[in-house]
């Protein structure tokens, strides 16, 4: 079925794709993009690589003609993508072009925040960076230096910074967006839905999405999948206070009062426990306290939930009985962005419960068992031990959280407990957006001695920054190799494609100068990225030069479900799956999840949600000319009742002010809409940029960032809830 997708129904999920398209296929008449050298190159070739507009790694083939980057498409070999680019990967054309393009070493000129720069050389500018790190490390030792990334092509700088000793390396993905639902996954299965998540959509009988918004949330392959799974009927149930692109799929939608899916996820397990329609089988064999959890969840019945979530107990047992319906090939879907409202931990762990009582969980149509190849690590020295620890989590304070916290790197260089955090390398995450509460985040950046941005594009934290160092774009780089945990594993190659325009180098070429001027030559024993490559890939039994030519290898098909010989195993303390939570229990913790009510706005706000777009990925893709082609600003959703009470229409500007003030710093047009509720607004993120090296995207929409003053922190692992502040609205004179 998957290759039978046809584009126009992918593009018909998307609801924007076909503009990224016929955008990428007139990038040749934009001469003024054209940031190039101008290579004397002739004719057309083919480069095969993997794409970095986001986080999914779907394998491509870029066309270069007469030396000039033309267009990227979907590899026909890749599993992941099925041979088909999201539009944002079609639109990658535009980041090499990009005229906003961060192209020489910067160092600051001025003080922090004022955006004034002197161009430097590298070799000024890493001798600046490696001089500063000797100062903190004689001062406070290497721990007072922290690392923030995104993606594969922070693992040299990684690499670098551990050699010379640091222990404090954050991803902002796991307590700002996908970590409480790993930890939520991982305290119910042992394990978590990892990245790409393991959700068999493509052979899904009934999908529930709870606020996922696929098809404006593009993850390429789930995409696909969720049109696989429309295409051929699947039952769709959506909960979601706006009407998404997912939802306007649905079978059935239920329009979800903001911050009480709990409610919903206790009343639907209600349901399937009391009329007996969850798998008895599949529990009795792997679920472990199943009698104690039942008892728990009695008094949550669709009758006691729907004052919190508006959804009638009619509609919450029909769903339920249509998910047991088609069980175990019912999906409730995981998300991915999950740091909502702070009790998000337990509230993806409901989700994790539900889907153990559909027994979907290593079922066919639920949760397959991921496998990846076995590709051995590059034989590097062992790091230096510390005896400081991390800084992030002082005492355990949020006891399961899993990887490290960067709001907790962020305290740690605030209050200088538990010890001073004075250096910062920032790599490819653009903190000022990611982070919630920006004042925070530049009290903490007032008290470093060192912030290093390692960027393509000189975002807000680029801004802030005192040594800006110019990264290659990922058409122009090779990076680690893409060792993917999939249904169908495989191994790929990135590899430039075309010379980056400037005086850009690529992260590896960074991580390892600074490491020789820091003394730290022994832990790069070699020379060019190409050596390190053909080291790993031989050690798999592969070589560099088949990947260079065929971008990825396949490593079969191993058996993916219980059904097809998976032997089902849990990493759990009872080793099975934990409907009760003892560690829970002894840490204080609620062990079968219950819900709270989200405290209310002041009288008269609206709730302020975020969400994704099909064509830009996070704060980074807004200078790309294509994709601003596609879209250049975003719009605040407003429903229809409240904005005619308003007195506001579709397209007219207002500005948005938080509970505590904090007014946008631009105007964002309206968006006059009966498909969302009275009681919220929803804003697209990543715009409203406030960076003057961005120049097409300066002033264009709003910030839903700039307004997330308060969060509530999720107390098992430290998970950050965004969505709990509230605005009203401003109209522009
Ligand atoms: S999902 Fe889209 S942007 Fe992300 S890697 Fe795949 S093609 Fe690129």
């Amino acid at each position: 079925m998957s290759n039978q997708l046809s584009r126009r129904r992918f593009l018909r999920i998307t609801g924007a794709g076909a503009g990224v398209a016929a955008a990428a296929g007139t990038l040749g008449s934009l001469p003024l993009l054209r940031a190039g050298r101008g290579p004397a190159e002739k004719g057309i070739r083919t480069v095969p690589t993997f794409c970095d507009i986001c986080f999914w790694k779907c394998n491509a083939i870029a066309t270069v003609r007469d030396g000039v980057l033309w267009k990227i498409e979907g590899n026909p070999d890749d599993p992941l993508s099925s041979g088909r680019l999201c539009p944002r990967g079609t639109g990658g054309v535009g980041a090499h072009f990009d005229p906003d393009r961060l192209r020489r070493p910067l160092l600051r000129a001025s003080v922090r925040g004022e955006e004034r720069w002197t161009e430097v050389t590298w070799d000024e500018a890493l001798s600046h960076v490696a001089e500063k790190l000797r100062q903190i490390e004689k001062e406070h030792g290497p721990e007072a230096v922290a690392l923030f990334s995104h993606g594969i092509g922070g693992t040299f700088l990684k690499h670098t910074l551990k050699a010379y000793g640091i222990t404090n390396a954050a991803a902002p993905s796991f307590a700002q967006c996908r970590g409480p639902r790993d930890v939520g996954f991982e305290l119910t299965f042992g394990e978590g839905v990892g990245s790409p998540e393991r959700t068999d959509i493509r052979n899904a009988r009934c999908l529930v999405l709870l606020g996922s918004h696929l098809g404006e949330n593009m993850h390429n392959t789930q995409v696909q999948e969720f049109a696989e799974a429309v295409g051929s009927g699947a039952t769709i149930i959506v909960a979601d206070p706006r009407f998404s692109v997912a939802a306007s799929k649905a079978k059935h939608y239920l329009p979800i009062r903001p911050g009480t899916d709990l409610a919903l996820l206790l009343a639907w397990m209600n349901v399937l426990v009391r009329e007996g329609l969850y798998d008895k089988d599949y529990v009795s064999a792997h679920g472990f306290g199943f009698e104690a959890f039942a008892a728990e969840i009695t008094p949550f019945t669709p009758e006691w939930a729907w004052p919190e979530t508006g959804i009638e107990p009619d509609v919450v047992r029909e769903t339920a009985r249509e998910m047991a319906r088609y069980r175990p090939a019912t999906l409730v879907h995981p998300g991915r962005h999950a740091t909502w409202y702070g009790d998000d931990t337990q509230r993806s762990r409901a989700i994790a419960l539900l889907n153990a009582l559909l027994g979907s969980w290593g079922r066919k149509g639920g949760f397959y068992q991921p496998a990846a190849m076995d590709v051995p690590a590059y034989p590097y020295p062992p790091y230096p031990k510390s005896e400081k620890g991390k800084a992030d989590n002082p005492g355990r304070k949020y006891p399961f959280a899993s990887e490290a916290i960067s709001t907790g790197i962020r305290e740690a260089t605030i209050t200088g407990q538990p010890y001073p955090v004075k250096g910062w390398f920032v790599y490819a995450t653009n903190l000022m957006q990611a982070l919630p509460n920006e004042a925070e985040t530049i009290r903490a950046i007032q008290n470093l001695d060192l912030l290093v941005v390692v960027d393509v594009i000189g975002s807000e934290i680029a801004g802030w920054a005192d040594v800006v160092l110019p990264e290659t774009t990922y058409l122009e780089r090779y990076d680690d190799l893409n060792v993917e945990l999939f249904r169908e594993p495989f191994v790929a190659l990135r590899q430039p494609v075309v010379e980056a325009p400037f005086d850009q180098k690529p992260n590896w070429w960074i991580a390892r100068e600074l490491a020789l001027k820091l003394g730290l030559e022994a832990y790069y024993p070699w020379k060019t990225i190409e050596e390190y490559l053909d080291h790993r890939l031989k050690g798999a039994g592969l070589s560099l030069a088949h990947l260079q030519r065929r971008g990825l290898v396949r490593g079969g098909k191993p058996p993916v479900y219980y059904e097809e010989g998976v032997v089902p195993s849990f990493a759990t303390p009872s080793k099975k799956i934990e409907f009760y939570s003892v560690p829970l229990k002894e840490a204080g913790f609620d062990p079968v999840p219950r819900y709270s009510r989200p405290e209310p706005g002041p009288p008269g706000s609206l709730r302020l949600l975020f969400g994704r777009a099909p064509v830009h990925s996070f704060s980074r893709t807004q200078t790309n000319p294509v994709l601003a082609q596609a879209m250049d600003e975003n719009e605040v959703w407003v429903n229809a009742d409240v904005a005619r009470r308003a007195g506001l229409r579709t397209g007219d500007r207002v500005r948005l002010r938080n509970q505590d003030g904090v007014r946008s710093d631009f105007a964002v047009k309206v968006r006059a809409t009966e498909a969302i509720r009275p009681d919220c607004v929803y804003l697209v993120h990543g715009f409203g940029h406030t960076s003057r090296m961005l120049r097409r995207a300066f002033g264009r929409g709003a910030s839903d960032a700039r307004l997330v003053t308060r969060y509530r922190t999720d107390p098992l692992m430290g998970g950050t809830g965004m969505n709990v502040n509230f605005v009203t609205l401003e109209p522009e004179a």
